[in-house]
């Protein structure tokens, strides 16, 4: 027999509820409710699990110069990249989200990725006006780029000498100049636009959040959990919270990111009914939530530059990158050892090499119907022939270019499968289309929305973090155009 899932015993409802919910408060949610406060008629409350810092922010978690990825505010998970390499995934646990964790570069999806989506209302036309909304471009004017936005965008003057080294040998091989990665994804090597001021990395509670705290209408719980979302005759009526209360609302938005958001669906019995029947939840909707997410396969070349060049404090972890349309290389300015502390990363630079159009579609499934047990994991990188092809050409292009003695294919292939990673740019948990409409509801519960990485398709071909951001102005935006 099916049983709904479980309700504490105890447990007490909030008397009022609030006009919109937003569950996690990271790159999405800050600019949801920044954004969505602005209308003093509207109530809105912001739950998230990590901790909110206004003056108070752990100095890595501000530090450009490294990616805290195992910093105590985060969650940590397991995948099975393949079928023969688990994976270490994080994401941030705090206000602020992964993009308080993350490596700060800040570059939109292009043209080809957002067309390419085939979403109405989602075209790179329709969304560039978010895109410039959401950023002041220390660097560029003009109708691309926005002067008057919370998220400041910078691109690095002087480069550091290994990105520097990069950037010729680039040159030397041919490779275009791409003076603006903001500005069409033309391939080529160039600058990173970066959410990086004075060595700080600018994270959306930094920059959307924390200005609007003093709201009358904004309230933010911080350090709640948020276990499932209540649904009563088709109608999502709240949240309840670990600990057994329940708040009401509105409207609620899942914006716990592309992992956690659709761990809550599936808990909230929104999701395939045949995995949420074998965990014995009662099926409110069944869509794909979880199924065929994107993510970047990458890999981590090391080398021994030529001399040592010393690090100024505040070196952003990455300034240029090579695109290519299948190919994004990273040569990041220092060691992982020293990047993402606690890592195990190696003691030696490294060239990172990300696949950015991949085949692979991953999947996230409930592990336990218990809310606090994190999902199953399995990304099925390299299982198409394209997607091996194009990850070892990638390797030999960047052995090429970092003058490393010439490797045949199974030396290549052998690099892959001892270092292959995930970017942790995991998007379409819950896909635009498949599980939410152009409003970013989620199709069959009313008031229900989900706005963060979850809805974004297919990876874009760059970093998702400002598309993400984008994404969240568009949802603010539209949001008056249909409540219901
Ligand atoms: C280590 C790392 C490096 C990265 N580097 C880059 C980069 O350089 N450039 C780039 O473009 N992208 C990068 N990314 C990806 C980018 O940061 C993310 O895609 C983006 O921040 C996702 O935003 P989001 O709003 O979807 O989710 P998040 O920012 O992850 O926010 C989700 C929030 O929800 C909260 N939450 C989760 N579950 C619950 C719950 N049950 N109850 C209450 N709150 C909850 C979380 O604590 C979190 O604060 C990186 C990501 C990581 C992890």
């Amino acid at each position: 027999m099916l049983t709904p899932p479980p309700v504490q015993d105890g447990g007490v409802s909030t008397p009022q509820p609030v006009d919109v919910l937003v569950v996690g408060g990271g790159s999405a949610g800050c600019v949801l409710a920044a954004r969505l406060s602005e209308d003093p008629a509207r109530e809105v409350l912001l739950v998230e699990s990590g901790p909110l810092h206004t003056d108070d922010w752990p100095a890595e978690l501000l530090d450009a110069g490294v990616i805290p990825a195992r910093h105590i505010e985060t969650w940590q998970y397991t995948s099975a990249l393949t079928a023969h390499r688990t994976g270490h995934v994080s994401r941030g646990r705090v206000v602020g989200g992964s993009g308080a964790v993350n490596g700060g570069y800040f570059v939109r999806a292009t043209p080809t990725d957002l067309d390419g989506w085939g979403v109405p209302g989602f075209s790179y036309a329709e969304l560039l006006p978010a895109f410039v909304r959401s950023e002041t471009d220390a660097d560029l004017d003009g109708p691309l780029h926005g002067r008057h936005g919370p998220m400041p965008v910078q691109r690095r003057a002087r480069l550091h000498p290994l990105s520097a080294t990069f950037t010729e040998a680039c040159r030397a091989a041919g490779f275009a100049e791409e003076a603006d990665k903001n500005s069409g994804g033309a391939p080529g090597i160039g600058r990173l636009p970066l959410n990086v001021r004075n060595g700080v990395r600018v994270n959306a509670a930094m920059a959307y959040l924390l200005p609007a705290l003093g709201r009358p209408n904004l309230t933010v719980r911080a350090e709640t959990t948020v276990v499932r979302v209540l649904v009563e005759d088709e109608r999502a009526t709240g949240v309840e919270l670990a600990g057994g209360e329940m708040v009401r609302a509105g409207q609620v938005v899942l914006s716990a990111g592309a992992l956690a958001s659709a761990h809550l669906l599936l808990l909230s019995g929104i999701g395939p009914a045949a995995q949420l029947r074998s965990h014995g939840l009662a099926v409110h909707t069944d869509l794909p939530v979880g199924q065929g997410f994107s993510d970047h396969p990458d890999v981590a070349v090391p080398y021994t530059p030529v001399e040592h060049a010393p690090r100024p404090a505040g070196t952003p972890a990455l300034e240029v990158a090579l695109n290519t349309p299948t190919l994004e290389l990273r040569p990041y300015t220092a060691p992982f050892a020293e990047l993402v502390v606690g890592s195990g990363g190696g003691p030696r630079p490294s060239l990172g090499v990300a696949l950015v159009r991949p085949d692979s579609r991953g999947e996230l499934r409930l592990r336990s119907a218990e809310p606090l047990a994190p999902p199953e994991l399995a990304h099925h990188y390299l299982e198409t022939a394209r997607d091996r092809t194009a990850l070892r050409e990638g390797v030999r292009l960047a052995y090429e270019l970092l003058r490393l003695p010439d490797a045949d294919d199974q030396e290549l292939d052998r690099m892959v499968a001892a270092n292959l990673g995930t970017s942790m740019h995991t998007v379409g948990t819950c896909a635009l289309g498949d599980v939410v409409d152009e409003q970013f509801r989620v199709h069959g519960v009313a008031g229900l929305r989900v706005v963060d990485a979850s809805v974004v398709p297919v990876v874009p071909s760059r970093g998702p973090h400002a598309t993400v951001i984008a994404l969240a102005e568009h949802a603010a935006a539209r949001w008056a155009d249909d409540i219901s």
